[in-house]
């Protein structure tokens, strides 16, 4: 894990779905939640297409997948957790998503902010990603630069009270560059736990928690320690 200094105690994390944050970074957030750091997420869609049961609507399902989302947040910790209601599988990054986030920002000034690669288009043979999971990470990545720092961008948000803040670390899930790993051996059951609250997404569960074990241990290859999360990370401030 990068040496980060004692105090970033606030941490916002940002993605595209109920569950998003679970899949991609749970033990990282459930160990920092142990530590004392008040983590918040905040959740841009309501996940509300992730169904293809005929009976299933819309409007039940962004319920639902709420609730799956508080519970998985809880059993981790977890201190807040907010949704823009955003409609699944149409995020866009757009000057008016970038501004909803710069608000959320500068209302709960994280030290760190975690959010999705906006760089991943695909992994492998097997895997293309999610376009909502990647205009969650652009929009993201430009509400902190130039958008949360940036005293005269959006200043509407300033007629608001809402005053420039400065993020000092980000860490994006999902890369396929990780540069930074965050052990999780002493969290990786929270994070199966939490999994396990998405019931309306995870279907064969002990196919996906051997995967989900799997690939924490090939995420650890290198390291001293036997599972982890990755992460692309930078630091901007001191
Ligand atoms: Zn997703």
């Amino acid at each position: 894990m990068p040496d980060t200094p004692n105090g970033l105690n606030r941490v916002l994390v940002v993605m595209a779905h109920p569950d998003d944050a679970e899949f991609g970074a749970a033990g990282t957030v459930a160990r920092w939640a142990k530590e004392g750091r008040q983590v918040t997420y905040l959740i841009l869609t309501d996940g509300n297409r992730g169904s293809s049961d005929p009976a299933m609507t819309a409007e039940r399902l962004a319920q639902i997948r709420h609730a799956e989302q508080r519970a998985a947040a809880m059993k981790l910790g977890v201190k807040d957790v907010f949704f823009l209601g955003y409609d699944d599988g149409s995020l866009q990054p757009t000057l008016d998503l970038r501004r909803q986030i710069t608000r959320w920002i500068r209302r709960t000034k994280p030290d760190v902010v975690m959010a999705p690669d906006p760089t991943r288009r695909w992994t492998g043979q097997r895997y293309i990603n999610h376009p909502d999971h990647r205009a969650a990470g652009d929009a993201t990545l430009d509400a902190i630069i130039p958008g949360s720092d940036t005293r005269l961008v959006f200043p509407e948000l300033l007629d608001e009270g809402l005053e420039p803040h400065q993020v000092r670390e980000i860490y994006l899930t999902g890369s396929n560059e990780p540069d930074a790993w965050v052990d999780i051996s002493d969290t990786i059951d929270l994070k199966i736990e939490a999994l396990r609250e998405h019931k309306s997404q995870v279907g064969e569960w002990s196919e996906l928690e051997q995967t989900i074990r799997e690939r924490a241990a090939d995420m650890a290859k290198g390291q001293d320690f036997p599972v982890a999360e990755g992460f692309k990370y930078f630091r901007l401030h001191e």
